[in-house]
């Protein structure tokens, strides 16, 4: 599973992540509010472990701010003991399950497996009219053509198709897919353009990425 930590403590955060990580998952992390937003926008997850105290804000602020665009993703709350005490007033916000800190391996393992168990009834497919991306298995098909995506170029497409249509400068796609502080300057994104186009146009077919001429790229609805 694709997993979103949530924690601003390097300690806690590493535990975690090497503990899943070892148990097959891919482990992203955010260590504020602002990267937590930002990221479960631009990105599919399997599931969110979310931290209730953080540095620039409230957990409880991004539950409601993921759940108001993602009713799907299972999202689970990590707290220290005495940061709340009304776990319902959190399942009524939309969490999942509810995790009290200092957490034993064990029991995080059990209730990412449980969440895991109920997010596979749901799909994760990204769709436009001429395009389609499996965020579990990272193949992207167009005009009945299959390919399997490395895991750059699978952010890149993935960024485009959550948001169908709509513009994003390079500038965007940068911070976005391949994070803060890249030099800007850097022509990457348009190399990474070129190889999506090479493995997913078709003869005679529009690009499936649109060049829109002084501002950025995007995928037609
Ligand atoms: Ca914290």
């Amino acid at each position: 599973m694709r997993i979103l930590l949530v924690e601003d403590e390097d300690r806690i955060a590493s535990f975690m992540a090497s503990g899943l990580s070892a148990e097959g998952h891919a482990v992203e992390r955010a260590s504020t509010a602002h990267d937590a937003v930002g990221m479960s926008a631009a990105h599919v997850y399997d599931l969110i472990l979310l931290d209730l105290v953080l540095p620039d804000g409230g957990g409880r602020d991004v539950l409601r701010t993921i759940r108001a665009r993602d009713t799907e993703v299972p999202i689970i709350i990590v707290t220290a003991l005495g940061e709340t005490d009304d776990k319902v007033e959190l399942l009524d916000l939309g969490a999942d399950d509810y995790l009290v800190k200092p957490i034993a391996f064990a029991e995080l393992a059990a209730r990412v497996r449980a969440a895991c168990r109920h997010g596979q009834q749901s799909s994760r497919m990204l769709e436009t009219a001429e395009l389609s991306l499996d965020v579990r298995t990272r193949i992207a098909t167009h005009a009945g053509h299959s390919a399997d995506l490395p895991s750059r170029e699978f952010s890149l497409l993935e960024y485009l198709m959550r948001h169908p249509g709509q513009v994003l400068t390079r500038q965007q796609i940068l911070d976005t897919v391949w994070g803060f502080g890249f030099e800007s300057a850097s022509n990457i994104v348009d190399v990474y353009v070129g190889y999506l186009r090479r493995k997913l146009d078709r003869h005679g077919k529009p690009s499936v990425i649109e060049t829109v001429r002084g501002a950025g790229y995007r995928v037609r609805p």
